[in-house]
């Protein structure tokens, strides 16, 4: 079936449902595999940052220098100051659209403390996290998708984009595929957003939902397009033990703690002025090395989050939803017992390269791929650098996404759309024929399981050059035995079974470029730790990787992109200390 819009914006997320908003004249189609609702912001629990200084004084440079520096100086400059700057008015617009944040005893929106975030140039903590209770990201997707509604946003619900066209070097579409009836529709448009999110599941212990397989960048990568500085992936490190669900950043930042197997709050040794509330790289990395101390928990792979001294009151107004994950998937009481914690995959500072209006960038020189956008967890902008702040992800995309909606407006009101390729959907026809035809044997279940082992054991918090060359053999290998992925389910009807394999390919991606970029980058720096290089080097390193596919795992293609940085001293790249 065939679709004409102006926009496709694919992604019905935070950063999909912000640039929607800014389309109010144009015909605008927002496709998502999953109900919008059920996209993985509304996952989100702490808070999104923007230095109101509703608490106490704060500015948007002091963001600014704590993204900078949270980052490892791996940041666009430039990027990070409008996330700073605009991160207020796009507070105060969620605000007017119904936003249910905490308030203060003035009516204010009340703020909270999160790792990394400073007032006057790490001088010590400071409260500048808005924040709905412990359920901030399902806030803020309510209310985005009750606007959209309200707006006569056009959503194809359970719609799995399998492509992106083009033609005469311009973005001009995509192919979808209708999960519900197995249908391949052709969307035709003169822009197109990519707001897909991230790809966690590329781990076994992760923070991120099933939807999280990284569809967008593969999709971009599969078409020529480079992936950015995919070796910088965030390990948060508080993540339930053996299941990786998430106990925000908020528990330490209302006064948890992290307790050691010998019950010491080990924070305290390492990181004096911050304690708990250091970035979340280093924060992983103490926890790590604990652990190989001997100080884990009975010997063993983790550690306490401690919230007991809080009180049950304060947990109950403050903290109410993480507390019940404890209870419900370890069966722990956090307010009599400590709560075993791990490391978890958490989150790409990586994905597809943008500039500040969202518009995709191809090589090193900037140069634009007209017609397509990426904004959200999906792009690099690059704000986060090599590290992200707790926070800062929201804001990213609510002032990113917003961003990328207004260009949008700009750009289509002076163009046409471009003509679509000869038989637009042959690609994806052949993708979903493939594989519902295939009869190599192989599960789709065993090939996910290898990937996410292998991408545990050697592509995590701690990284070597021989853990990631064993890590790239497995993913070539990998990529061969998915050819060979075999379906019990043929059907075209709400085959979820198919869905998930076509997933998985996208996942096979993310890794590959992942590892690349991880190999390469001899130095440690931010949330990427090289054993082998355990330095940071400004000197060969202060600049962004960009990967593009190749044939196989082993033949892809590198070039590299400077990082902007502007000219201040108080942003100069300088040792990262607490
Ligand atoms: C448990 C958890 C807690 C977090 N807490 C915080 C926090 O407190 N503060 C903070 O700043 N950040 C937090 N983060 C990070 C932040 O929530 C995410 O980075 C952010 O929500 C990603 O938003 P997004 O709009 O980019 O994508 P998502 O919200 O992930 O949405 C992706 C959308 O793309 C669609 N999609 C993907 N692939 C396809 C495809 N092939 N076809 C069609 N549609 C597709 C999906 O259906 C979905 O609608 C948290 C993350 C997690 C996992």
């Amino acid at each position: 079936m065939y679709h004409k819009f102006d926009v496709v914006i694919v992604g019905a997320g935070g950063a999909g449902l912000m640039a929607a908003m800014q389309l109010p004249n144009a015909s605008v189609a927002v496709l998502t595999k999953v109900y919008p609702t059920r996209s993985h912001t509304g996952a989100a629990q702490g808070g999104v940052a923007a230095a109101l200084g509703n608490q106490e004084e704060d500015h948007w440079k002091w963001h600014m220098y704590d993204t900078v520096k949270g980052g490892d100086y791996l940041v666009d400059q430039p990027a990070a100051e409008i996330l700073a700057r605009d991160a207020i008015d796009a507070i105060y617009e969620l605000e007017h659209r119904g936003l249910p944040f905490n308030r203060t005893a003035d009516g204010r929106i009340d703020q909270r403390r999160f790792g990394g975030h400073t007032r006057n140039f790490g001088e010590g903590p400071v409260r500048r996290a808005c924040y709905a209770a412990d359920r901030t990201g399902h806030m803020l997707l309510q209310t985005m998708y009750q606007s959209a509604v309200k707006n006569q946003v056009r959503f194809f619900n359970e719609f799995l984009v399998l492509d992106l066209l083009m033609s005469e070097g311009r973005a001009c579409g995509v192919v979808a595929m209708e999960i519900r009836t197995g249908e391949i529709h052709t969307f035709h448009a003169k822009a197109i957003l990519f707001a897909t999110g991230g790809y966690g599941r590329a781990w076994r212990v992760t923070s991120n939902a099933f939807a999280c397989m990284g569809d967008g960048m593969s999709l971009a990568y599969r078409r020529g397009i480079p992936l950015q500085d995919m070796e910088m992936y965030q390990f948060h490190p508080t993540g339930l033990y053996k299941v990786g669900v998430l106990l925000s950043e908020a528990a330490r930042g209302e006064g948890g703690k992290l307790l050691n197997g010998k019950g010491e709050y080990f924070m305290e040794r390492y990181m004096p002025t911050l304690k708990d509330l250091a970035p979340r790289d280093i924060v992983s990395r103490c926890i790590i090395q604990e652990i190989k101390d001997g100080n884990g928990v009975d010997g063993k792979d983790y550690v306490y989050l401690d919230v007991r001294h809080l009180g049950a009151q304060t947990i109950a107004e403050k903290l109410p939803d993480i507390t019940d994950f404890a209870r419900n998937y370890l069966g722990v009481e956090p307010i009599t017992e400590p709560v075993p914690i791990q490391p978890t995959a958490h989150y790409a500072m990586g994905g597809i390269p943008t500039d500040t209006d969202a518009r995709v960038v191809i090589d090193g020189n900037w140069t634009p791929l007209i017609g397509f956008y990426a904004a959200g967890e999906v792009a690099s902008v690059s704000v986060h650098g090599a590290n992200r702040l707790g926070t800062n992800s929201l804001v990213d995309l609510i002032v990113f996404g917003r961003r990328a909606g207004k260009d949008i407006a700009r750009f289509i009101a002076q163009s046409d759309h471009a003509p679509l390729p000869d038989k637009p959907d042959s690609t994806a026809r052949e993708l979903v024929e493939r594989m519902l035809s295939s009869n190599g044997g192989e599960s789709a279940a065993h090939v996910r399981n290898e990937l996410q082992g292998e991408m545990l054991d050697n592509v995590f918090v701690e990284r070597t050059e021989r853990g990631l060359r064993h890590a790239l053999d497995t993913i070539d290998g990998l990529q061969e035995s998915y050819k060979r992925v075999q379906l019990q389910d043929k059907s075209k009807l709400f085959n979820t079974e198919l869905v998930e394999t076509l997933e998985l390919g996208f996942l096979l991606d993310c890794a590959e470029a992942t590892i690349h970029g991880a190999l390469v980058r001899q130095e440690s720096r931010g949330a990427h730790f090289r054993l082998d290089y355990p330095k940071r080097d400004d000197v060969n390193w202060l600049k962004h990787t960009l990967v593009y596919k190749g044939e196989k795992a082993h033949d892809v293609r590198l070039d590299y992109k400077d990082v902007i940085l502007i000219d201040d001293p108080v942003f100069k790249p300088k040792e990262r200390k607490y």
